[in-house]
């Protein structure tokens, strides 16, 4: 049976398929290059997983205090010299990004202390954490202050204004590496070392945190290759791979690591209690397959700009830029457009194919937002996914795929439903 026969029963057909292979044929020469990134990280996490012998005693359960467990020991080593830092703490009790963020934060300001972020608004959910808006057990109720240094309007650091904000009370400094649901650009690993080295000029003793959600295997280098002192992500996106079923990880020096696994169980307890409860094989074998995970996701990302900017619509970042995060970004100029591509995706999903995206309200938004998402792991966002909030400039945020081909496929299906709408012409 040709490829042709089997897309149309997928319900995509000849024309729209014909269209991508057009769209598909300049991008040859960047799908090499994610490819060779991804080899190199490959190599990155084999040579790590070979140099702390990791066997099948590792993928072990361990029960209760999580005594002596092996294999959450050496999961945490085989972080730790993949991203080139001193220790690591990779935890199913780590629920999601935002609370890894939190231990973070939380295990290293103490009251009096003030956090500052230099690249603007922070990721919407650590607004409640920092307190920017008034949350119970907010850093801000802890007596924790912050302050925030915007990004220029085209996108540069404001290092007159970091310099100023920096005093004697700043203790952390929080980079956010991926745009996350902004439009500001993605920063590259290049240019959060040129401000780490800015920063530690003005203040050697401050400690740098990078959110890395997103960002994981996207370059060769990490953050913390460039003088991140933590760096901070979840297992449900990037480096899980798609199979992790849980968890977060935070990479960085000793003693701040150590404060971490304090905050995360207890003072005393720390980083030698925490059964594994069994997930072990799911982190290191995802981890294992992180690094071509995350190039199938960005060949997508790359797939989707090219198609609708050939058809007139804004990508971001497009389809020719570096990218260094997962995230695309697709301007779709409607409502009605941001329904025919959720519905595209949600019906190309291995897991709840045969529902239908809705607009809905959600907590924290002043629109209503739609989400495609049909998921092995819930609200996993490295599996394929689309989402954003129904109102100018009607962008909707395109991530994931654990296979290009699904992403492809993702891709294509919800061109077919622009054209069934008649939003768009071939
Ligand atoms: C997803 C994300 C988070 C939060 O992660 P959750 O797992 O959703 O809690 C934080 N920062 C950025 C940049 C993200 O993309």
């Amino acid at each position: 049976m040709s490829i042709i026969k089997q897309y149309i029963e997928a319900g995509i057909s000849e024309k729209v398929y014909d269209f991508g292979e057009k769209a598909l044929a300049p991008l040859k020469e960047r799908f090499e290059k994610i490819e060779k990134t991804a080899e190199l990280n490959q190599l990155k996490v084999l040579n790590a997983m070979r140099k702390n012998r990791v066997d099948a005693a590792c993928f072990n359960i361990s029960t209760g205090y999580g005594y002596n467990d092996l294999g959450r020991d050496k999961i945490e080593r085989v972080y730790a010299d993949t991203f080139h830092t001193e220790a690591a703490l990779v935890r199913p009790q780590i629920v999601c990004g935002t609370h890894a963020l939190a231990v973070a934060l939380s295990a290293n300001l103490l009251p009096g202390d003030e956090l500052l972020s230099p690249v603007g608004k922070p990721y919407d959910t650590l607004e409640e954490v920092i307190g920017i808006r008034d949350s119970k057990c907010s850093l801000k109720e802890y007596g924790v202050s912050y302050r925030q240094v915007e990004l220029l309007s085209n996108g540069d650091f404001d290092y007159e204004n970091i310099k100023k904000a920096i005093n004697e009370k700043t203790k952390l400094i929080t980079i956010q590496r991926s745009k996350g649901y902004q439009v500001r650009p993605t920063l590259s690993v290049e240019r959060i070392g040129e401000l780490i080295s800015f920063i530690k000029k003005i203040k050697p003793d401050v400690v740098v945190m990078v959110d890395n959600c997103y960002g994981e295997f996207v370059e060769e280098r990490e953050p913390s290759d460039v003088g991140a002192d933590m760096v901070v992500g979840s297992l449900i996106k990037n480096p899980g791979g798609g199979l992790a079923p849980i968890g977060g990880y935070i990479c960085g020096k000793k003693e701040y690591i150590d404060r971490c696994a304090y905050r995360l169980s207890a003072p005393g307890l720390g980083q030698e209690v925490g059964a594994s409860l069994g997930v072990m094989q799911s982190f290191y074998q995802g981890f294992f397959l992180a690094p071509t995970v995350v190039a199938s996701a960005e060949k997508g990302a790359i797939f989707a700009a090219a198609i609708y900017e050939k058809l007139g619509f804004k990508a971001v970042p497009s389809s020719w830029e570096e990218r260094y995060d997962v995230i695309q970004a697709i301007e779709l100029k409607s409502a009605e457009g941001m329904s025919a591509f959720c519905k595209g995706i949600q019906k190309s999903a291995p897991v709840d194919s045969y529902v239908t995206p809705v607009p809905g309200d959600m907590p924290g938004y002043d629109s209503q937002v739609i989400m495609a998402a049909g998921a092995f792991v819930q609200g996993s966002s490295i599996e394929l996914s689309a989402d954003g909030p129904l109102r100018e400039p009607y962008a909707v945020y395109f991530q994931g795929g654990l296979t290009w081909y699904h992403a492809k496929i993702g891709v294509l299906a919800s061109l077919q439903e622009m054209v069934n709408a008649g939003l768009v012409k071939l």
